[in-house]
């Protein structure tokens, strides 16, 4: 076994909270880096300098104009550093126009650079291909490079193109983990030849030609096929993911892969969502004052949001992105009924597709005084809600981890999950409230018996207290990812 103090890992990712966060990914990479360099070993992480790295966080200089053949023309980019607060870990920021805007994802956005239109695929192909020219330019020894997600799934191929190509560059070993299948990176063919991968150096992206009659690339798949190792952010969806329900077509190839594929859970940073010091919050509390502490909590954001003042009404929040995944399509229509007959209040902060966002705005327009909505992406505001709320609603079709569900067990608020992926391997019976099937009947059920809940405060109390004094921190999973290291460098 490797010494584990020695291992070097380089994180690579399109998002690390606090500089960039959309969603979850932004969570795990800017918290487990730094809970390995706890436990002693060297991380580091590099992400896109985006326009929107907030400027109180001071950078540094590393080296400008590293020169990248990218789209058959050499480039340059210059590397930052900075650290991830309250840490060792050191993150180097790569600056190039493309990252120059203030929005993380173009999404269906497309720009015109020079004479080529750039979408995501482009610009995270770029920042896959620099990463590894980082790490040639800088001389970096490295053991392992954690990628994430397919927006940096092309790294294992150009580490294996440029170790052939360049005698000097490092053994590395490369790791993908997976935190949504649902997005694969879809590229157009020529994205090889912008990329200057050699075809024949890359089976997995051979193969894919003969994929859906060779019209695309898909990134996804190609880290899957290529990474030294593959793993999801928990067990029961690393198990989903080969079956067609959760598979995202992709199951074949990850049934190939079983010997290598494995699922570890997140963990949350538990120095940042902590109510008892979280400066967001109305007003701090702890697993035994919390009774005191959340009722402030839902008082100041019933008057902030211009909910009616009710203490004793339940509040349901719901922090999330608006898609499909988050189980909107049987939420909404559950919502309409039991808004009409039942006493609760719902808060919901969050943006997505446009019909869910109507729909949810639409909802507020009709009772304004029992739902709170809004469109948009706050810090602030999701840890109000988190501090506030009584039950937090998880009706997930798929769920690789979630963290909402951690986050709100940590605040004292019980999580209402569909027993799916990480909500299945994170929530039970005696933390939060169940169920199984993607139904609108069980989810109107589950939320029934949660209003129930809410008059037997003696049980509730029990089940908040417990949960408030769980670690739901890296340290365990943290470990989990040292053995997986180091099986990568056996
Ligand atoms: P996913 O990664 O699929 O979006 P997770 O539950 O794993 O879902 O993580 C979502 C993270 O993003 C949580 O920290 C959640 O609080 C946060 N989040 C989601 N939407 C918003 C929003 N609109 N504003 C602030 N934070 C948000």
């Amino acid at each position: 076994m490797i010494n584990k103090t020695k291992i070097k890992i380089l994180f690579c990712a399109a998002e690390a909270s606090p500089l960039a966060k959309v969603g979850g990914l932004g969570d795990v990479v800017g918290s487990l880096p730094k809970a390995l360099s706890k436990i002693g070993l060297d991380a580091s992480l590099i992400l896109p300098f985006y326009g929107s790295v907030p400027k109180k966080y001071k950078v540094k200089l590393v080296k400008k104009d590293i020169v990248i053949e990218i789209d058959g023309q050499y480039d340059r980019f210059s590397i930052y550093q900075t650290k991830l607060p309250n840490s060792r870990v050191n993150v180097y920021l790569l600056k190039h126009k493309f990252f120059d805007s203030l929005e993380i994802y173009f999404g269906s956005k497309k720009i015109k650079f020079n004479q080529r239109i750039i979408s995501d695929v482009e610009r995270y192909t770029f920042f896959s291909k620099a990463v590894v020219e980082v790490i040639r330019a800088l001389n970096w020894k490295i053991d392992i490079i954690h990628c994430h997600d397919w927006h940096t799934a092309l790294v294992p191929t150009f580490v294996d193109e440029y170790s052939v190509k360049y005698q000097n560059f490092p053994n590395i070993k490369t790791l993908l983990t997976i935190h949504n299948l649902a997005n694969q990176g879809i590229s157009p063919l020529d994205i090889l030849d912008y990329a200057g991968l050699h075809h024949d150096l890359t089976p997995a992206v051979m193969e894919d030609y003969y994929d859906q009659d060779g019209q695309v690339l898909d990134l996804m798949k190609i880290g899957i096929l290529s990474a030294d190792r593959i793993n999801t952010v928990s067990p029961s969806y690393a198990k989903e993911i080969l079956g067609k329900q959760y598979g995202e077509h992709l199951e074949k190839y990850l049934v190939r892969r079983t010997k290598h594929l494995s699922g570890i859970v997140n963990g949350i940073d538990d120095y940042f969502f902590d109510p008892s010091k979280d400066k967001s919050i109305y007003r701090k509390y702890n697993h035994k004052n919390f009774s005191a502490g959340k009722a402030t909590n839902k008082e100041k954001l019933q008057k902030i949001l211009s909910l009616k003042i009710e203490k004793q009404t339940p509040v349901f929040g719901l922090v999330t992105r608006l898609f499909a995944q988050k189980g909107l399509d049987i939420l909404l229509p559950v919502l309409e009924k039991l808004l009409i007959a039942e006493k609760f209040q719902l808060v919901v902060l969050g943006s997505g597709l446009p019909d869910y966002e109507k729909a949810m705005l639409a909802l507020q327009s009709k009772y304004p005084k029992k739902v709170a909505v809004k469109i948009g992406f706050d810090e602030h505001l999701a840890q109000r809600i988190y501090a506030a709320s009584d039950f937090f609603l998880m009706p997930s079709a798929f769920e690789p981890c979630g963290l909402g569900q951690l986050i709100a067990m940590r605040y004292g608020t019980i999580p209402i999950v569909r027993a799916t992926g990480g909500l299945k391997d994170t929530v039970d019976n005696k933390s939060g409230l169940v169920f199984k099937n993607y139904t609108q009947n069980e989810l109107e059920k589950i939320i029934k018996k949660a209003l129930r809940l809410y008059t037997a405060p003696k049980m509730l109390n029990i089940m908040i207290k417990r949960n408030m004094q769980k670690d739901f921190s890296w340290k365990k999973s943290a470990t989990h990812y040292v053995a997986l290291y180091n099986k990568l460098l056996k």
